[in-house]
């Protein structure tokens, strides 16, 4: 469906010509995330400064034409797909950084800016910025926030969420709502900064967000160890927590993952590995150092094959290849399903088997690597959607996952989010009622439920099989 012709030249005359998009040549890459399912936007818009976006939200808003915001595209569970006949609307260009304050430790930026580069940003001032999600070179302040990204570092510091002091967001009506302050102590009434992070996109466009920077810490070491069975690692993980020796990082990685990123990067592990942890240590000067090597002497103590403490170039590989485990194992099969799974954390050994269990009861190939030290999992299927057989095991194996890890008190989605992908099994966490209650804070803010309409909260816009092997148009 495409958008109106008079619509189509209003938008235009606001962002110009080169920055509204509608041939399927120039808005095919638009149509795709980091989700196997590709959508045909009708259109896109590149917005370049926030006064357009307030004037073209308005128009289209009128319209009822159906919208996706979007950063990078990069996000695994489909959370920035077009809707079939909608507009994406593109933050990419708008990436300036309008304020720092090394003293007050925060800087506010344009929410289309990358995020390496406000780490690094941080870092020219002394300070640090925790998020720090495995393709941080390619996503924006915007993404993390739809989507409250965390990844490694979350273990030590939380997610985005507690690095977020204001945002100013338009909605659909073009009106501007100033959220939040300058300032980490801040409680005049309703939270709804925290409402917006992690809200997919759903509510209005974040045009600007004011970010908490902390202190750099004085030292950073990182230790692997990798062991000659699966679940001693993801045991060890466990054990390493009681130990107290803070780690801010502790992730761990499979049979099948530690071979895929073997040979993808080249880590030098031993061929009879099994699975592998990799923890890391923040401190006032030394002190990661000190840590680094007790938890080496640990991972020893207990059997490793090797354990080696990294810093410097070294850690930044190590790092490096652990954040890319996912295309790495994408060079191995047709369709890869990234899942998101959080349990308390004591009962992460017993996931990590209890999945393995799963994807052999259902004939599905399963990786696994997690970040050990929240609980939080992410079982990687290894599939081919064509195959309709193939589908629909690991449609089953997906949902005992989730039951399974609900059994336990934990979360279908601990940082990728809902998109269309999650949707359809909100109802296995929240009842009637809690769903009710989102969906009318969802219409307050967003009346005709023309925001992100595929996905959470449910507005009776979802598709029917979001899951679709290929190129095709919802
Ligand atoms: C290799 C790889 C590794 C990854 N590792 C991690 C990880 O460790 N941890 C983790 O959490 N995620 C991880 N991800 C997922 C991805 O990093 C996150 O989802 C990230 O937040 C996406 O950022 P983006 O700019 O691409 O956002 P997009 O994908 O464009 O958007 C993400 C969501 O945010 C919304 N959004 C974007 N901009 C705005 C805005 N300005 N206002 C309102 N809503 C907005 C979108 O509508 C969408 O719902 C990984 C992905 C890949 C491909």
């Amino acid at each position: 469906m495409a958008i109106p012709a008079d619509l189509a030249t209003r938008v235009r005359d606001v962002v110009g010509r080169e920055a509204y998009l509608d041939s399927p040549a120039d808005t095919l890459s638009y149509g795709f995330n980091s989700y196997p399912l590709y959508t045909q936007p009708a259109a896109v818009v590149l917005f370049q400064a926030r006064a357009q976006i307030e004037q073209v939200l308005p128009l289209l808003y009128a319209r009822d034409v159906p919208m996706v915001i979007r950063g990078s595209g990069t996000n695994i569970a489909g959370s920035a797909l077009a809707p079939p006949g909608g507009v994406v609307l593109s933050l990419e260009r708008m990436t300036k950084v309008l304020e720092v304050d090394a003293v007050s430790r925060y800087a506010r930026v344009e929410a289309g800016a990358n995020v390496k580069a406000i780490q690094e940003l941080a870092g020219q001032h002394g300070l640090f910025f925790p998020p720090n999600p495995g393709n941080v070179d390619a996503i924006t302040v915007g993404g993390i926030i739809g989507c409250n990204s965390s990844g490694d570092l979350a273990l030590g510091y939380g997610a985005t969420r507690e690095f977020i002091l204001g945002l100013d967001v338009v909605t659909g009506d073009g009106r501007v709502l100033k959220l939040g302050s300058k300032v980490r102590k801040d409680v005049t009434g309703y939270d709804l900064v925290r409402l917006f992070v992690g809200s997919e996109g759903t509510l209005g466009v974040v045009v600007e967000a004011t970010l908490r920077f902390i202190e750099k810490p004085g030292s950073d070491a990182s230790v692997i160890a990798t062991f000659r069975d699966e679940l001693g690692g993801a045991e060890l993980a466990l054990e390493l927590l009681g130990r107290r020796l803070g780690p801010v990082a502790l992730e761990y990685m499979d049979e099948r993952t530690t071979r895929a990123v073997e040979e993808a990067f080249g880590l030098g592990l031993s061929p009879e590995s099994r699975s592998t942890l990799i923890a890391r240590f923040h401190g006032p000067a030394e002190t990661a150092n000190v840590a680094a090597e007790q938890c080496r002497t640990i991972f020893l103590a207990h059997g490793a094959i090797a354990s080696e403490a990294r810093a410097g170039d070294a850690a930044q590989k190590l790092w490096r290849a652990r954040h890319l485990a996912y295309p790495a194992l994408a060079r191995v099969c047709p369709t890869l399903y990234g899942e998101d799974v959080v349990v308390p954390p004591r009962h992460f050994p017993a996931a990590v088997r209890r999945i393995h269990e799963l994807g052999k009861a259902h004939q599905v190939e399963v990786a696994l690597f997690a970040h050990a030290g929240d609980g939080h999992l992410h079982p990687v299927l290894l599939t081919d959607d064509s195959d309709p057989a193939q589908r629909a095991r690991s449609d089953r194996f997906v949902e005992e996952v989730i039951l399974y890890v609900l059994s336990l008190g934990g979360a279908i989605t601990g940082e990728h989010g809902l998109g269309v992908h999650k949707t359809r099994y909100v109802g296995h966490q929240y009842g009637e009622a809690e769903r009710d209650a989102m969906l009318r804070i969802k219409l307050a803010l967003d009346p005709k439920g023309l925001f992100n309409p595929m996905i959470f909260p449910v507005t009776g816009h979802e598709p029917k099989n979001p899951r679709r092997r290929g190129v095709e148009i919802l």
